[in-house]
């Protein structure tokens, strides 16, 4: 007599009808070995019930209904790779434009930041004359918006406290720019209809 009990799935092999080399020291065992005949058996018996149940089949339609209410978490990237694929071009040619644009672009900027770096001296000076240029442009400006809206006499008030009519322009062209970004953000997020 084997003196090893059957495993729980040696006792599976057994109750699928397999056949073979290794099945029939098994069946051996089962014959000598109450304890493990009584486990067979019990074992047999529930397969047997199990057989009688009805089968069902699930609706061809459960996993459309599962999935339309599971609620799918798209990473960033993945966001962000689509809607670059949606802005792309749909031709080849097309494609190789927008790339060899943006690389030519990227090029110039490279070149142009390591030229800068290397001209910081010139590019200081140049700033500062352009800044310069600026507030007096952005004076007369003033001046002459002065003199349109108010006349010379509160033109030469302004003229004489030079500081603040900077200033006053400086805050009317901040709300400008203000004005065009936030414009362009709206126009940038607002819907933009059905996605292909
Ligand atoms: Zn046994």
């Amino acid at each position: 007599m084997d003196h090893r009990h059957l495993l729980p799935e040696e006792i599976d092999l057994l109750l699928d009808g397999e056949e073979g080399f290794g099945v029939n020291p098994l069946k051996a065992h089962v014959a000598q070995c109450a304890g493990c005949r009584a486990e067979y058996e019990a074992q047999r018996e529930v397969a047997a019930a199990l057989e009688t149940l009805p089968h069902f089949a699930p609706s061809p339609r459960l996993a459309d209904r599962v999935m339309a209410q599971v609620q799918i978490f798209e990473p960033w990237h993945v966001t962000l790779r689509d809607r670059v694929a949606r802005a792309l071009p749909r031709t080849q040619g097309g494609r190789t434009f927008v790339f060899g644009t943006a690389g030519v672009m990227a090029v110039t900027m490279s070149v142009l930041t390591v030229w800068l770096a290397h001209r910081a001296d010139a590019v200081l000076f140049l700033a500062a004359l352009l800044g310069q240029r600026m507030r007096e442009a952005v004076a007369g400006g003033v001046n002459d918006a002065v003199v349109s809206a108010v006349g010379q006499g509160a033109a030469t008030t302004v003229a004489s406290n030079g500081l603040l009519g900077v200033g006053v322009a400086v805050a009317v062209l901040a709300l400008a720019v203000f004005g065009t970004a936030f414009g362009l953000k709206s126009l940038a997020s607002a819907p933009r209809g059905r996605r292909g």
